[in-house]
């Protein structure tokens, strides 16, 4: 048996590669500067995995910002506008990913997209009619060279051609099968390189093969493949797939003649049955994705050699690695300092996870597996207690009924009283609650933080700054007002702090997408909230105004998408008990006086399993009632708001409608507006703001353009349903454009409503 890596994280374990790369943006460093700094991490990622004992390590999953961008790039995948710009590889490859604005010429970034049901973001390849698909780049072999020299024989690895044509846009007439055979004739090309250079493995993944594929598709794939292998010559080729299992395509992988195939057992839940079923060709090396490579904890090793074991009863030659790509986990518990002891035994990060792989290599071909030394540590550590255990929490989940998730009055009748209650104008409106941490925030916060300044002076500050932010609010005639979220680092963490049954790292920083990192925070326990904590600050901006406030919550899903998750209970027990904590929350804001309540789900569609048959299933059949049951207990009179960062959610837009919010705000600048129509097309009863504006852009909308967007927005929806606000949180804007921005909407509001 051996072991095998699918990919490593890459932004440093101190997040070295962000700071260099911001650093290159700004002009601070030269080119050779960031690529030595990328040199240094790639060698170090190698030799790590080199020491912990790994058979095959991978090359090539290094990036400068993404894998797909990548592979676009080694493939000649530029579209015309980022060619033109007449910049160099490197140059042209950022432009792509950030988008350029020059002596050169000012073009936007390609799209970017979320990685399959994780909360990491590729770039969409986009494909011209005219592209000229050919191997071009040399990133893949230069790398692979590099890591020969440090006396390393890697795996290189590269996302698969199926996968690439599945991402891709294409932007004129042609479609992903009129580029299939130049899409196989660039990878095989990559295989007479490989082969030239004498490497021994080529890893293609094909994540895609994970959701649901037509025939057409799996027409695609066999094309595809029957060609590129026919170039393989010496180099054995892997399809690796995770994230999922290859139910539909699993007959199709064993036939063509890979040499390798990559099973997640992990979150595929019937790759196992598969095996067991159709079993495993002889002569092929059966990858199996045995230890988590999402979530944060340990692995508990006789589970996990049981599996090995059945496993290798149904294949001759078996590698073990993780599920998927530990890019979506962080690098190390050294950095840990202030966990203690007692609750890391239970963790590990990418680099434990290397040790797992050869302690269960190790374990499985010990003379008496169970008598390992390495096993028994193992078993101790799961069959003792391990979590927080709450009782009272327990009991009060256990104990509810279907009652406990609906209203009290149906939706219209709950319209017609808030409607006479708030009085507020026809397109009344709002923002969606943050606004602009600006320097002056960030540093009251920070010396807080750091012991500088008291926490009355911490809250003084904030006091102040909601002061401000009331006035202002007032003064350019928004209806709904909001406090401003300044006290909030992170709409999870804030919450997570207060919450008892959340860890916290120091460093434990997973990338999202280009240079950016989040800190997702732990589930160790029950989930219980400890005190109130949102009612301060909202209350404050009450008093300051007659206008109605709304308080400001994160929903329970996202709370849980954007943390790491327990395993030992489900995931809708989690989200149940951190709806029941908001619960506590939305109750006590209205006991303050607070009647209109925001509880945002930026990521509820996050999570949707990828393939259709499990979204209810799996995953609405509680998410949707989780949110129900933090709004559940409020008074009629009291209307709640919910918001998410996007729109795509036609295909689940009975499930929105059926959170029974008063309102919801979602992003619609930025996209076509077809969500609109599906909107009047299904009859949705809430009440919705499609944002106007786009807050992603510094850009101050004019009063015309934002009236035209809500003209457009008429034509489709009910005016007595629609309101008016830009279509995310204004955090990270600076003041002058959010506050020109919001007096043109609020004009442009004004003028639409005198022309109903
Ligand atoms: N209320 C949050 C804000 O305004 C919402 C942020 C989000 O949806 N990402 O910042
Ligand atoms: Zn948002």
């Amino acid at each position: 048996m051996k072991t095998s890596v699918i990919g490593y994280p890459r932004v440093g374990a101190l997040r070295e590669l962000k700071f260099a790369s911001e650093k290159f943006f700004k002009g601070e460093i030269a080119a050779e500067e960031l690529q030595r700094i990328g040199a240094t991490l790639r060698a170090a990622h190698w030799k790590l995995q080199q020491e912990s004992g790994i058979d095959w390590i991978p090359s090539n999953d290094f990036s400068y910002y993404d894998g797909l961008l990548d592979t676009a790039s080694l493939f000649n995948v530029i579209p015309k506008r980022y060619r033109a710009l007449g910049l160099g590889p490197l140059e042209t490859y950022f432009a792509m990913a950030r988008g350029y604005q020059g002596k050169q010429g000012d073009v936007k970034a390609l799209a970017m997209k979320k990685w399959f049901n994780t909360n990491y973001h590729y770039m969409e390849p986009e494909i011209e009619d005219t592209a000229d698909i050919r191997l071009e780049g040399t990133k893949l072999f230069d790398e692979y060279a590099e890591a020969k020299r440090l006396g390393i024989a890697t795996k290189p690895v590269l996302i698969g051609a199926f996968t690439l044509l599945k991402l891709a846009k294409y932007t004129g007439a042609k479609k992903a099968e009129d580029f299939a055979d130049h899409v196989a004739d660039a990878y095989s090309a990559v295989l007479d390189k490989l082969n030239a250079l004498g490497a021994a493995w080529l890893q293609l993944d094909e994540p895609a093969l994970v959701t649901d594929l037509t025939t057409e598709d799996i027409a695609l794939f066999s094309k595809l493949y029957s060609r590129i292998l026919s170039a393989k010559g010496n180099v054995k080729v892997l399809a690796q797939t995770y994230f999922g299992d290859v139910r539909d395509v699993y007959p199709t992988l064993q036939a063509l003649p890979f040499d390798g195939i990559g099973l997640d057992f992990v979150e595929g839940k019937r790759s196992l049955d598969l095996v067991r079923q159709y079993g495993f060709p002889d002569g092929k090396v059966l990858f199996a994705g045995v230890i988590n490579g999402k979530n944060i904890w340990k692995n508990d090793y006789p589970r996990t050699l049981g599996l090995i074991r059945e496993i290798g009863g149904h294949a001759q030659q078996i590698m073990i690695g993780p599920s998927c790509s530990l890019l979506h986990v962080p690098y190390t518990l050294a950095h840990e300092k202030k966990l203690p002891a007692e609750k890391k035994r239970f963790l590990a990060f990418a680099e434990e996870k290397l040790r797992e792989l050869s302690e269960l290599k190790a374990i499985a071909e010990h003379a008496d597996p169970h008598a390992s030394p390495l096993y028994t540590e193992n078993e101790k550590l799961f069959s003792g207690p391990r979590f927080t255990n709450d009782e009272a929490v327990q009991a009060r989940a256990t104990a509810l009924t279907e009652a406990d998730f609906r209203r009290l009055l149906a939706f219209a009748e709950r319209e017609a009283i808030q409607k006479a209650k708030f009085n507020l104008p026809p397109l009344p409106t709002t923002t969606i609650g943050s606004f602009p941490q600006t320097a002056d925030v960030r540093a009251n916060r920070s010396s807080f933080k750091k012991g500088a300044i008291t926490e009355e002076q911490y809250k003084q500050f904030n006091f102040g700054k909601i002061e401000e932010c009331i006035e202002r609010q007032e003064e350019i005639g928004l209806d709904v007002l909001v406090h401003g979220e300044y006290e909030r680092n992170d709409m999870v963490e804030y919450f997570g702090e207060s919450l008892d049954g959340f860890i916290f790292t120091e460093n434990a920083w997973v990338q999202s997408y280009g240079t950016r990192c989040v800190k997702p925070p732990i589930i160790w326990g029950d989930i219980r909230r400890a005190k109130p904590i949102t009612v301060e600050y909202s209350a404050y901006a009450k008093r300051l105004t007659d206008k109605p406030v709304k308080g400001m919550l994160t929903g329970p899903v996202t709370i849980l998408n954007w943390s790491f998750p327990r395993e030992d209970i489900s995931l809708k027990d989690s989200a149940l008990q951190i709806a029941l904590a908001i619960r506590d929350e939305v109750l006590d804001l209205e006991a303050n006086g607070i009647d209109i309540i925001q509880i945002d789900e930026a990521a509820l569609r996050e999570k949707l399993p990828l393939r259709q048959s499990d979204w209810h299933r799996e995953y609405l059949s509680w998410a949707i009632p989780a949110f129900r049951l933090t709004h559940s207990g409020v008074q009629a009179g009291t209307q709640i708001h919910t918001h998410m960062c996007y729109s795509q959610f036609s295909d689940i837009i009975r499930e929105i409608d059926d959170m029974d919010a008063d309102v919801i705000t979602f992003e619609a600048s930025r996209s076509d507006l077809s969500i609109i129509e599906s909107i009047q097309a299904c009859g949705f009863r809430t009440e919705v703001g499609p944002g106007v504006y786009d807050i992603h852009s510094p850009r101050i909308p004019s009063v015309e353009e934002l009236k035209q967007a809500l003209k457009r927005m008429l034509e489709s929806i009910n005016p007595a349903k629609l309101w008016v606000n830009p279509d995310c949180g204004l955090k990270t804007r600076g003041e002058n454009e959010t506050w020109a921005s919001l007096r043109n909407l609020v004009q442009a509001a004004k003028e639409a409503r005198n022309e109903l």
